[in-house]
């Protein structure tokens, strides 16, 4: 905290660590007993807005927060998403609007949550919870939640409004009963919904330490963890394609994982996968033990991970030129270990073209429209 001075709010509210900027302002909204609006108009910040200011502080609302609270720039940025840009999120260029991320259909607008933490932390919680790859709480070893168990929407906890709800866990959207008449919120206590208990020793948990790990990469370690989250969801994506039709050929491990995660299979829209929390942990876990040795079934995971994808274009004509092609965002790396496996199956012809019986399988230069059309 800086200096007092006259622009200070008299009364203190500390951010927590790695807590979310809407968090906070929520909570010190509800410390003034005034509505997170009325706590912006109180910081100089009059008609501004916390939602986007959740996403990316402009440098006057940066000042203003400052200088109204004592809590440091640097502070204020790391509750933002702004340190994440161009890894775990994606801005538009000069904007503070969200594109998709490099991985996961999750915008980062809204965020997922962990009824314990909630409850222990008087309904704050971290600006983890925004990011496309948080899927668990390893302090309480759960799956995180996406929506609210009684509107079924995703919940927006963290804003203090006048009309209520009082409990600081409590859904604030507005209910569908109160179209006719005054509006109502929702009003469950998401401190109290259930989550899915994870081993503590198992797949989900450990993948999540290992994600938590690349996301806290500094600046110059990040190209790597990138390239890692791409490989990541290449194979995740596949994975979680994989688990509706070629299930019955899938090694233990997959079952394993399935299990720990609630026994049930995660959904797949049309040409789609899910993005809730549930399909990240699944396909996440997965992905990392075919990704990294160290697991006995890590080649046999990878081989079966080869056979979901083949079953993704059955009713093309196969040609190795097309299967690796579809790994070719995921980066060299993949498409030379998928090369080297399609060998099997290659033509004399592609085999040459591809080198891929060689022990450093080659990609050649594709044109750009057949890049297009298999991304
Ligand atoms: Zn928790
Ligand atoms: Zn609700």
């Amino acid at each position: 905290m800086s200096a007092w001075t006259d622009d200070r709010i008299p009364i203190v509210v500390a951010p927590l660590p790695g807590e979310a900027l809407e968090s906070w302002i929520g909570a010190y909204a509800r410390r003034l007993r005034i509505t997170s609006s009325g706590f912006l108009s109180l910081a100089g910040l009059h008609g501004s807005r916390t939602r986007p200011m959740a996403l990316r502080l402009l440098p006057s609302e940066a000042a203003a927060l400052e200088r109204s609270t004592g809590v440091p720039l640097p502070t204020l940025a790391s509750m933002t998403l702004e340190p994440y840009d161009e890894f775990a999120v994606s801005f538009f260029p000069g904007q503070r609007r969200l594109s998709r991320p490099v991985a996961w259909r999750f915008s980062g607008s809204r965020n997922r949550y962990c009824p314990a933490c909630l409850a222990e932390q008087d309904g704050r919680g971290p600006v983890f919870w925004r990011l496309p790859w948080a899927f668990a709480c390893l302090q309480h070893q759960c799956l995180l939640l996406d929506f609210c168990p009684a509107c079924h929407r995703f919940p927006n906890h963290w804003k203090a409004r006048r009309l209520g709800p009082s409990g600081t866990s409590s859904c604030t959207l507005n209910s569908s009963r109160g179209r006719t008449g005054p509006k109502q919120p929702c009003g469950y206590r998401l401190d109290e919904a259930s989550a899915l208990r994870l081993p503590g020793d198992g797949l989900a948990l450990a993948t999540q330490r290992h994600i938590s790990d690349l996301l806290g990469k500094d600046h110059a370690a990040r190209p790597a963890a990138l390239a890692e989250f791409k490989q990541l969801y290449a194979l995740a994506w596949r994975i979680l394609r994989g688990l509706h039709t070629v299930l019955g050929l899938a090694p233990e491990v997959v079952h394993t994982a399935l299990a720990e995660c609630g026994g049930r299979l995660p959904e797949v829209h049309a040409r789609e996968v899910g993005h809730d929390a549930h399909n990240v942990a699944v396909g996440t876990a997965l992905a990392l033990i075919a990704l990294h040795p160290g697991h006995a079934e890590h080649e046999s995971l990878f081989d079966w991970i080869l056979k979901a994808d083949h079953s993704l274009v059955q009713k093309q004509k196969f040609t190795i030129g097309l299967m690796a092609a579809r790994w070719e965002w995921s980066g060299p790396e993949l498409v030379e270990r998928v090369l080297g496996r399609l060998d099997r199956e290659a033509t004399l012809h592609a085999r040459l073209r591809y080198a891929s019986a060689t022990p450093q399988p080659r990609w050649p230069a594709l044109n750009a429209a057949l890049c297009d059309n298999l991304r």
